[in-house]
């Protein structure tokens, strides 16, 4: 667009697979959405926060093995579940305060050393919500569409 050269150029996230235009990655949309999240004037539920963050964490492998499985459940239970913020948020925090810091013996975070999880090719990413959100589609449709694919494709990620 500015110059005849390198029309094609675009990176691919080696962790998500997601396609960008020249400047763009997950991490800086993620932390634009998070801010987009907090931002009064958008009125975005706690459910839909929650879902976009849990969608970059797992397509991204931050998560361990047994966060893995804490955030499938999460997700079915969402999903499945049809759970309006309120309901959703007194779950997150009772699973979280089950899984407290002090006493659960393991961590959220992905281990250096833990296993390679295995690549999916990922329906939506969080490109696509980029995408989406400038064509003006409704936020949380398409945060739900994310959390939706990523929860029919992630169970291979699971070791149980
Ligand atoms: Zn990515």
């Amino acid at each position: 667009m500015l110059s005849g050269e390198g029309m094609d150029v675009s990176a691919r996230c080696e962790q998500c697979g997601a396609q960008f235009d020249v400047g763009e990655d997950c991490q800086s949309l993620h932390e634009w959405l998070v801010g987009y999240d907090f931002d009064p004037d958008n009125a975005v539920p706690h459910a839909i926060h929650f879902l976009q963050v849990t969608c970059f964490m797992v397509q991204h492998d931050r998560y361990s093995d047994e966060a893995l499985g804490w955030a499938q459940a999460m997700l079915r239970a969402h999903l499945e579940g049809g759970m309006d913020t309120r309901r959703l948020r007194k779950f997150v925090t009772s699973r979280l305060a089950g899984a407290a810091a002090e006493t659960r013996a393991w961590r959220f975070q992905r281990a250096s050393d833990a296993r390679p999880l295995p690549r999916i090719a990922w329906q939506v990413t969080i490109a696509d919500v980029a995408r989406r959100m400038r064509q003006g589609d409704a936020y949380d449709e398409i945060v739900t569409l994310w959390a939706r694919t990523m929860f029919n494709q992630m169970s291979a990620l699971l070791v149980l």
